[in-house]
């Protein structure tokens, strides 16, 4: 078994779902394609996934990293609740917040996070209130 095997199983796992998963739950996954893999092995992986821009993490949101291997800018949906991850690009957010010399600062990258109730934590709030 070769390091870029690894790695693509790693990679693999987080392109197969849109739910930004924390590195624990890529490593359970990836475990159930190659038993052998170590937990060091998937972190590892990550940080080489990240440093050749093939993933980002979703920053500043939640205790454990998020994994997304979605690079393109885009914002995202938090919820409160139960911590799901919604992609959200309502239009060409690069074009409304502008990248370049913003005071001398050279902007190369943003993130933008919504907080709120997701879909379903929503109806359950609702469900609360009635009763
Ligand atoms: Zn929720
Ligand atoms: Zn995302």
């Amino acid at each position: 078994m070769n390091k870029s095997k690894r790695r693509d199983v790693v990679y693999e796992v987080l392109c197969s779902t849109k739910s930004h998963p924390t590195a624990e739950w890529i490593y359970e996954k990836s475990r159930e394609i190659l038993p052998s893999i170590s937990r060091g092995t998937v972190y590892r992986n990550l940080k080489e996934l990240i440093s050749n821009g093939q993933l980002t993490k979703v920053e500043g949101v939640f205790e454990m990293d998020r994994y997304d291997a979605d690079v393109e800018t885009h914002s995202h949906l938090v919820c409160r609740e139960c911590g799901a991850v919604v992609d959200f690009s309502p239009y060409d957010i690069k074009s409304v917040i502008h990248i370049g010399q913003l005071d001398g600062f050279c902007v190369d990258e943003f993130s933008l996070v919504y907080h709120g109730l997701c879909v379903e934590c929503n109806k359950l709030s609702d469900v609360n209130k009635l009763a």
